[in-house]
């Protein structure tokens, strides 16, 4: 399961989008897919959905929804130094591994 562990960003990262239509424009990660590497960011991407109705007589509505994007078109943002960054891994003194930001060099 050693993808589990290359994904890089995570459900509550703020991420910058780097391609597609969204390029520029910033979210927060409200779902992350590691084994698709895909991403759910609030806002972008947004896809229109049929909403069937829940009982027959109403009407169905027309929803817009975020749709998953590749998390390689998303830059993470350093919630340290706020940059746009690549991520890196440290391992602490506990063996456990910790993400770390290449700009700043700080654990986030
Ligand atoms: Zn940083």
């Amino acid at each position: 399961m050693m993808w589990f562990n290359l994904m890089k960003i995570k459900k509550g990262d703020t991420v910058l989008i780097i391609a597609g239509k969204d390029r520029g424009r910033k979210g927060k990660v409200l779902k992350a897919f590691p084994k698709e590497n895909k991403i759910l960011v609030e806002g972008i991407n947004l896809k229109k959905k049929h909403q069937r109705p829940r009982r027959s007589g109403e009407k169905g509505q027309i929803v817009i929804l975020p749709g998953p994007l590749d998390a390689s078109n998303a830059k993470l943002i350093c919630p340290k130094c706020g940059k746009a960054t690549r991520v890196g891994y440290r391992f602490g003194e506990d063996k456990k591994k910790y993400r770390v930001c290449k700009k700043c060099q700080q654990e986030i």
